[in-house]
């Protein structure tokens, strides 16, 4: 070891979904959104002036924040934008989760939530989800440091009710609770009404997944007008201008075509709820997904086999090897021609196997 390396920041770093590049190939293993954003956002790219490329961005983001601010019925002062939810996120662990005291964060969730509370050396635990891989709140109603999980939760898409994710909430009012709502639109409730009676709520939401944003990196954040104010405190501590000018404009253009938005999540979860049935069929067993995803496992065929025989197809999916979720492929729901592949392929391969009586 050079001696240098001793003042390393040293850390395990995430490891990002596979990026395939293939011409036939059915992408269902980062959840990303088969449509293409709002038509407005090609237009916003398209007429944007080049020439004020030399003008640094508005560090405020202000016309993305009241775009949002509108568009969710908050005030503006209760908005925090950001490149992509991650950067939210890892702003939101560095601002707020500094006590000595574990952050609590389920033992299956999102796998970059450890890598940043490593990052920045914040103690956790990690209660187990219970047997059907459902959050128990009574584990989240002891003595912590923050709190933070997703809802619905991922790779499981299973949601908590309103009234557990408030219970979460108001039990632990000393510190801050964060709700990752990076799939909320696909079918659960959003706790955003909530920021105006509990000071203690940060609620971070995408427009990766449900406005089909994923390669332009937006996120945000919404929560009390004092949560928002330590949030940019830190932001303009580590770099002012995190936003660009064409995430601001393509962002912008987005959030304001409701209708486009609501109609695209609509076509996903009716795809989600065919497959759903489809997969029940084939022996697939998988708790409620509420996200644009299904974890699912099969009653015979090991997941590993799976998620090689469908990789050898070009069809892409996410398996998780290690642990509780080594039995499971975790699914995106693609076009409804996509899924229709996917479902006569595994009809075709579950098939084969049984007459050839593999295993
Ligand atoms: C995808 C995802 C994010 C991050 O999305 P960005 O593309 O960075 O906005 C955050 N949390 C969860 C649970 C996710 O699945």
């Amino acid at each position: 070891m050079k001696k240098w390396e001793k003042n390393v920041r040293r850390v395990v770093p995430y490891t990002p979904g596979e990026q395939p590049n293939q011409s036939d190939m059915i992408k269902l293993n980062t959840n990303e959104n088969p449509y293409p954003p709002a038509p407005e956002v090609r237009e916003a790219l398209r007429t944007l002036d080049t020439d004020e490329l030399r003008l640094y961005p508005d560090p405020s983001a202000n016309e993305l924040v009241s775009a949002v601010a509108e568009v969710y019925g908050v005030k503006k002062d209760q908005v925090f934008v950001g490149v992509g939810s991650d950067d939210v996120l890892a702003m939101s662990f560095l601002t707020f989760f500094n006590g000595d005291k574990p952050i609590l964060f389920p033992d299956i969730t999102y796998s970059f939530y450890d890598v940043w509370a490593d990052l920045f050396r914040i103690p956790y635990e990690r209660p187990l989800l219970d047997e059907n891989f459902h959050i128990r709140k009574e584990d989240y109603f002891k003595e912590n440091g923050g709190i933070i999980f997703p809802n619905p939760n991922a790779p499981t898409g299973v949601a908590m009710d309103l009234e557990d994710v408030e219970e979460i909430i108001s039990k632990n009012q000393d510190v801050i609770v964060i709700v990752d709502e990076a799939y909320v639109d696909f079918g659960a409730q959003s706790v955003v009404p909530l920021i105006e009676k509990y000071e203690n709520l940060l609620v971070v939401q995408t427009l990766s997944k449900s406005r089909s944003m994923a390669g332009m990196r937006i996120g945000m954040a919404f929560g009390d007008a004092a949560l928002i104010r330590y949030l940019n405190d830190v932001k303009y501590s580590f770099n002012s201008y995190t936003m660009d000018r064409t995430a601001l404009a393509a962002g912008t253009a987005s959030v304001k075509n409701q209708e486009y938005f609501k109609k695209t999540c609509r076509k996903i979860i009716e795809t989600r709820e065919w497959t759903k049935k489809e997969l029940k069929a084939l022996g697939f067993c998988f708790e409620d997904s509420m996200a644009n995803f299904i974890f699912a496992s099969h009653e015979s065929c090991p997941a590993e086999e799976l998620f090689q025989a469908l990789r050898s197809r070009h069809i892409y999916v996410r398996y998780f090897p290690e642990g509780r979720t080594s039995d499971y492929l975790r699914i995106t729901i693609g076009t409804c021609q996509e899924m229709e592949v996917l479902i006569a392929f595994l009809k075709e391969y579950l098939g084969q196997r049984q007459i050839s009586g593999n295993r």
